[in-house]
């Protein structure tokens, strides 16, 4: 069989299936294509944050098990401290819940979402793209590879836009009713014991989400660091169940993502949070921006997909740099950043506005005045040092 429509996703993860949501609310004929059969589960946290629930363009509360307003810190599991917001900062969902919902709405708008079908390979002809899915074949002048990190369109393009990956492991605690009572509306971060990441608790309507991640080098530690981190909080790690790893792609400064008429999206563009491991609120914004640049195609507006690259870099480039220079500054000096989120009432304000999506990362530099030029330089000279020391690893 060979099916032509205005355009193919291939992959109904956050990125995806708001991509062919978009697109097909606007008229397009959409196929919306996955490997997976639905609903079905992904390594993730699930958290939402305000940011992300704000991107998403639909109603979340459907399969949002938890609101959560605070955040109980601790120091490398040790000096424990709580900081509270007033408004909500996130919501925590499963991700077998939120994808089923997320490919629903793209259905409800008119895609023709097929999962179980495995994309074997991805062709650019002129201007036709192709999928191949088994015997079967869907053709397109517009392609969403949103296909996640270890997706195939990124090769098929010849683009590669990842710089390197960290690493998360994680597992699920089947936590008795005052335990999720306790944790209802918080979640837990263990901050600077692992470099390049933290370890996290994540409260589920019948469970916790416990996790621990960082740079790729420390993977082969995650487990260990996940059982202590369950000691610390007064979990028996014997009972946790559903263990599984994955990578986070993070994304080289100013990489292509657009080829021919092929547009890479979410993890597929390795478009992760440098600081906090968050992909979600960038797969709903490359989805929706990937929709909106195939729309100006597909109506003649505009001669190719450029402008999605340029779309993308505007929303995200300054975003991810300023992410990961906070990062490097923060884990040079972890006692600093400590002090700062335990005492310093304007940073944790600053924090829970970028959350929420009110202020970005480079804002925050902003705020220093001319101060920023040399948090900036700082922050880049510590990238720049950690890269060197990458180049030289036999591991990375
Ligand atoms: C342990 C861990 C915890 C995390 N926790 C959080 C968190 O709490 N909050 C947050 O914001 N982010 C978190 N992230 C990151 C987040 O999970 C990703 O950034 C996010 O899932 C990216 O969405 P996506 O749509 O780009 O890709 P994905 O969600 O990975 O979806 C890609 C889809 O493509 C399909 N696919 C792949 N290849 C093919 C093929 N050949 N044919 C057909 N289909 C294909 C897959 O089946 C999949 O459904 C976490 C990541 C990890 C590893």
């Amino acid at each position: 069989m060979t099916a032509r429509y205005d355009a193919i996703v291939l992959g109904a993860g956050p990125a995806g299936s708001t991509a062919a949501r978009e697109l097909a609310r606007t008229g397009a004929r959409v196929v919306l294509l996955d490997r997976a059969t639905f609903p079905r589960d992904k390594p993730c946290g699930g958290g939402v944050t305000f940011r992300a629930d704000a991107a998403s363009g639909i109603d979340l509360a459907p399969v949002t098990e938890r609101e959560i307003y605070g955040v109980r810190v601790s120091i490398d599991m040790r000096r424990p401290f709580e900081r509270r917001s007033g408004r909500v900062l996130a919501r925590m969902t499963q991700r077998s819940r939120l994808d089923a919902y997320l490919a629903g709405e793209a259905t409800a708008a008119g895609a023709d979402f097929r999962d179980g079908s495995p994309v074997r390979a991805v062709e650019i002809d002129g201007a036709t793209m192709r999928a191949r899915v088994n015997g079967d074949v869907y053709e397109a002048p517009v392609l969403v590879g949103a296909d996640g990190v270890n997706g195939q369109t990124a090769r098929a393009l010849g683009l590669a836009p990842l710089s390197e990956h960290a690493v998360a492991f994680e597992a699920n605690y089947p936590a008795d009713a005052r335990t999720l009572d306790h944790w209802s509306r918080f979640i837990a971060l263990d901050l600077t014991g692992i470099p390049g990441g933290y370890g996290w608790v994540f409260p589920k309507g019948d469970h916790l989400n416990i996790g621990v991640g960082g740079w790729k080098r420390v993977g082969p530690t995650l487990r260990a660091r996940l059982a202590k981190l369950c000691a610390f909080y007064g979990f028996d790690a014997s009972r946790l169940y559903g263990y599984r790893g994955y990578q986070l792609p993070l994304r080289r400064d100013g990489a292509a993502v657009v080829r021919g008429g092929a547009m890479l999206a979410g993890d597929a563009a390795c478009l992760v949070d440098p600081l906090s491991g968050e992909g979600i609120w960038a797969a709903f914004v490359s989805g929706r921006l990937a929709a909106e640049e195939a729309r100006r195609y597909l109506a003649g507006e505009a001669p190719d997909l450029a402008g999605y690259q340029h779309a993308l870099d505007a929303e995200m480039r300054e975003e991810i740099l300023a992410s990961r220079r906070l990062q490097a500054i923060l884990q040079r000096l972890p006692s600093f950043s400590v002090l700062m989120l335990k005492y310093n009432g304007v940073f944790w304000r600053y924090m829970t506005e970028i959350i929420r999506g009110e202020i970005t990362y480079p804002d925050l530099p902003r705020k220093l005045g001319p101060l920023r030029h040399i948090i900036n330089r700082w922050g880049d000279w510590e990238i720049a040092r950690h890269e060197r020391g990458l180049a030289a690893d036999p591991r990375r």
